[in-house]
C-alpha cells in the first residue's frame, strides 16, 4: 500500500486563471498534484487562497517593471464548511478551507484568511508579498492551519511532506499534538520526525529564509516551544531550511547536481536528515504538443509540425507586442525569474558579437520574466531587457507580466531554449524540460537537470563544460566565451546548414526525455524512495 501523503506547499500553479503561483515552485506543485491524480496517487494538497496571487508585472512608457495587483475569485472551489483558527500575536484568526475540486481522488485544500470576522484578513492577501512577520503569519497559516485543517476534514496521514521550508510550522503543530498528551518533547520531536519528509530546492545561502527567535516567539509560530528547543531546532537566528532538515526523517534535492550541492551546503547541520535527489518532472498533457511527440514517434515531419508551433508563438508575440518575426529565422526563447544568478542579459554582454546576429536577423530572441516586487536589482535587469528590445524592434521581444500561458507558448514555439544560470545555482529547472519535449534545442550551461540529460550536438547543446568559480567575473568570461563559441560554430550553422540535423536532435531531444522527465518517474521516485520507507 501506498502511503498516504499531505503535500503542504505555498503555491501552486494549476492553470493560469488561477492566481496561486508565483514561479517555478508552483508550477512543480502543481504538476505534482496533476500527476497524482494521473496516476492514482494517495494524496492531499494544502497550500492558500491567495487573494492577489503575485503581483501582475507590466512594463511603463519608459520600460521599467511596474506592480499592480487584483482581487481574484474563483468560483469553481467549494466550500468545505470547514474553518480552523490559528493564534497569531496572541490573536485567534479564522482560516476557511477551500477544497479545489478538479483533481478527484487528490484534493487540494486552500486556507484562507479573508474573513470578516477576522482582526487582520491579509494574511493570505499577496503571496510573497513580505519577509518579516508577514511572511510568518502566512507560513503559520500553511502549516500549523493546514494540519488542523487535516484533522477537522477527517483524513489519515502517515507522510507530511513539506515542499520548501515555508511549510515548517506544521512540524511545530504536529509536535504540540503529542506534547499536550504528555509526550516529552525529544519523543515529540522524534516521533514527528518519522511523519516527515522535505524538499529543498534553494542552492543560494540568501534565498534561505531565516528568521529571530524573538519574531517567533511573538508571532506565536512557536506553538508553546521554548527558545532552547527552537533553537536546537533551527539555530539562532531560526534557518527554515535547517529546522526542516532536522524535522524530517529524509530529505531530497531536485535535481542529481543539487543532491550535491545541497549536501556540501549543510553538512554542516548536526541531525538533520539525508539530503537523496530526485530530478523533477513536468506534466506533459498540461505543457507538451502531443502532436510532436506523435510525429517524432511516427518518423513524420517533424520540421512542419514544429512551424506550427512557431508559427503559433509569432501570432502570440505580435497580438502581444505588435512585433512579427520572421518563422524562417531562429528564435530564441528565455523566461526566467530576473535573478542575478540567471544571468537574463548575459547573450548581450558583448555587442560587437551579438549586436550584427541580432541587426540581420539571424538571431530572434523573446525574453520574459518577473522580477520579485521588492528586489530592484532583479527590476534593472527587467528593464535592460526591454531597452534590448528598442535597440533592436525587430529581433528583441520583452512579453511583459510572465504566466503559464507564456511559458507554454514559449517552450512550444522557440527552435532554442536558451538557459545560463551561474552553476551550480539552479535547482533543477523544468522550462528546459518543457522546451526538450516540444522539440526545441536547449543551449544551456550545465546546471539544474540539464547534466543529467545533455548528450552534446545530439539532443541539444551545453556550454562552459561545468566551469565553476567563485570569482564571478571569471565565471561569466568563461561562460561567455563558451556561449558565442557554441552559438556561432554549432547552432547557427545547424539551424541555417543543416536542417536534416537539426531535425534529427529535435527527434533525439524528445525521445531522451519524454518518459524521463514526465510527472509519472517522479511521483514513483518519491514514494519509492521517500514515502513508503
Ligand atoms: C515552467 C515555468 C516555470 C519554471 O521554469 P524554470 O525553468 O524553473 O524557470 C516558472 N514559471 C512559469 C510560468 C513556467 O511556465
Amino acid at each position: 500500500m501506498d502511503s498516504r501523503v499531505a503535500y503542504f506547499c505555498m503555491e501552486y500553479g494549476l492553470d493560469v486563471k488561477m492566481k496561486t503561483y508565483a514561479g517555478g515552485l508552483g508550477i512543480l506543485a502543481g504538476d505534482y498534484l496533476k500527476g497524482a491524480k494521473d496516476h492514482s496517487y494517495p494524496m492531499v494538497g494544502i497550500g492558500i487562497k491567495w487573494k492577489q496571487g503575485y503581483t501582475d508585472q507590466r512594463i511603463d512608457e519608459e520600460g521599467h517593471p511596474y506592480d499592480a495587483y487584483h482581487n481574484y475569485g474563483y468560483d469553481f472551489l467549494e466550500d468545505t464548511g470547514i474553518k480552523v483558527s490559528v493564534t497569531i500575536r496572541k490573536q485567534p484568526i479564522a482560516c476557511k478551507v477551500w477544497k479545489v475540486d478538479k483533481f478527484g481522488n487528490v484534493p487540494l485544500y486552500l486556507l484562507d484568511t479573508d474573513l470578516p470576522e477576522n482582526p487582520e484578513t491579509w494574511i493570505t492577501g499577496q503571496l510573497y508579498g513580505w519577509f518579516g512577520e508577514e511572511r510568518i503569519a502566512q507560513e503559520m497559516v500553511l502549516g500549523i492551519g493546514g494540519i488542523r485543517a487535516l484533522r477537522a476534514l477527517g483524513h489519515d496521514i502517515d507522510v507530511y511532506h513539506f515542499n520548501e521550508g515555508h511549510a515548517l510550522f506544521a512540524g511545530f503543530e504536529l509536535m504540540r499534538e503529542k506534547i499536550e498528551t504528555g509526550t516529552s518533547f525529544n519523543e515529540a520531536w522524534a516521533q514527528t520526525r518519522k511523519e516527515i519528509v522535505f524538499t529543498t530546492h534553494t542552492p543560494v545561502v540568501e534565498g534561505n529564509e531565516s528568521h529571530p527567535i524573538e519574531r517567533l516567539l511573538y508571532m506565536g509560530a512557536a506553538n508553546g516551544l521554548t527558545v532552547e528547543q527552537l533553537v536546537q531546532i533551527g539555530g539562532a537566528p531560526f534557518n527554515m531550511t535547517v529546522g526542516a532538515l532536522r524535522l524530517s526523517r529524509k530529505s531530497n534535492a531536485v535535481a542529481e547536481l543539487h543532491g550535491e550541492t545541497a549536501n556540501k551546503m549543510w553538512s554542516h547541520v548536526e541531525g538533520r536528515s539525508d539530503i537523496i535527489a530526485i530530478t523533477n518532472c513536468i506534466h506533459k498533457p498540461t505543457w507538451v504538443d502531443d502532436n510532436m511527440i506523435q510525429v517524432a514517434e511516427a518518423d513524420g515531419d517533424l520540421w512542419q509540425a514544429h512551424l506550427t508551433n512557431k508559427i503559433a508563438l509569432i501570432d502570440f508575440v505580435e497580438q502581444r507586442n505588435g512585433v512579427r518575426l520572421k518563422e524562417d529565422k531562429m528564435i530564441i526563447g528565455f523566461s526566467r525569474r530576473a535573478a542575478p544568478y540567471k544571468r537574463s542579459d548575459f547573450i548581450f554582454s558583448d555587442q560587437a558579437i551579438i549586436g550584427p546576429l541580432l541587426a540581420s536577423g539571424q538571431v530572434q530572441i523573446i525574453f520574459s520574466g518577473k522580477a520579485h516586487p521588492l528586489d530592484d536589482t532583479g527590476k534593472e535587469i527587467v528593464t535592460s531587457l526591454v531597452e534590448m528590445s528598442k535597440k533592436y524592434p525587430e529581433s528583441v521581444v520583452f512579453l511583459e507580466n510572465y504566466d503559464m500561458t507564456i511559458g507554454a507558448a514559449l517552450t512550444r514555439g522557440s527552435d532554442i531554449w536558451l538557459n545560463n544560470p551561474r552553476r551550480p545555482k539552479e535547482a533543477s529547472g523544468t522550462s528546459g524540460m518543457k522546451a526538450a519535449m516540444n522539440g526545441v534545442l536547449n543551449l544551456s550551461t550545465l546546471d539544474g537537470w540539464w547534466p543529467e540529460a545533455c548528450e552534446h550536438g545530439v539532443n541539444g547543446w551545453q556550454f562552459g563544460d561545468g566551469f565553476e568559480s567563485d570569482n564571478e567575473a571569471e565565471l561569466d568570461a568563461h561562460d561567455l566565451e563558451a556561449l558565442y563559441r557554441v552559438l556561432q560554430e554549432e547552432v547557427l550553422p545547424t539551424f541555417y546548414q543543416n536542417k536534416d540535423k537539426w531535425v534529427q536532435m529535435m527527434k533525439a531531444s524528445i525521445s531522451s526525455t519524454k518518459d524521463r522527465y514526465a510527472v509519472k518517474r517522479m511521483l514513483e521516485d518519491y514514494y519509492n524512495k521517500l514515502y513508503n520507507n
